[in-house]
């Protein structure tokens, strides 16, 4: 387990590869799951096109395979809490608008999760849920998941029923107010104590978690 403050790497990748790369502050890690700061202008790595832009400028059917270069950028949005379950294939992230008021609940559907000393590994799944502060869940990206199912690298068809499952059990707790939709963090502030993070050299080591 972490220690409140401690800061950590969340790096999605695929084929041993990171390709994108998050670096958070330890709010909370105990027998509840893992929940991150990610504040506003943190260092990360993300996979662009050579001219720098992101694959969504892409036509959905040459996405899985366009060539993508690793490059050091910042997170340009305001902060985000990242909770991320012991068990479970999905973690949550809460949107913040510029003022600090809570936006609403991105639940990202992702592989089981691999720790190691200074980071968690997970591989994206492309789908997501976007659930309202009022708690409307509608899902997101369906058409890139269904694209890149099968593709080398990525989950497979056989994978999807679990994968939407995943999806659906996000879009019942939300709409029971279960936990994590129960107001916890919507009205989080960090810690005025904490420094600038700086992207650590093993952001680059090998990624551990499979499709
Ligand atoms: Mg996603």
């Amino acid at each position: 387990m972490w220690a409140y403050g401690d800061t950590v790497l969340y790096r999605y990748g695929r084929r041993a590869e990171a390709r994108f790369v998050r670096l958070g502050r330890v709010i909370a890690d105990d027998q509840d799951g893992l929940v991150l700061w990610i504040a506003p202008g943190s260092p990360q790595v993300e996979s662009l096109l050579a001219d720098g832009t992101t694959v969504r400028s892409l036509p959905l059917d040459q996405r899985a395979a366009a060539v993508r270069e690793r490059r050091h950028t910042t997170w340009r949005g305001p902060g985000i809490v990242q909770y991320t379950p012991v068990v479970g294939d999905w973690s949550v992230w809460w949107f913040f608008t510029p003022d600090g008021e809570f936006a609403g609940w991105y639940g990202n559907l992702e592989s089981p999760r691999v720790r190691w000393a200074a980071g968690v590994d997970a591989t994206d799944r492309a789908l997501d849920v976007w659930i309202t502060p009022d708690r409307v869940a509608r899902w997101k990206d369906e058409d890139e998941f269904a694209a890149m199912t099968g593709t080398p690298g990525r989950w497979t068809v056989e994978q999807v029923p679990a994968i939407r499952a995943a999806g659906e059990h996000l879009i019942a707790l939300a709409a029971a107010g279960a936990s994590p939709f129960d107001g916890r963090w919507t009205d989080y502030r960090p810690d005025p104590a904490w420094e600038p993070v700086e992207m650590p050299d093993h952001w680059d080591r090998p990624h551990l978690a499979t499709p």
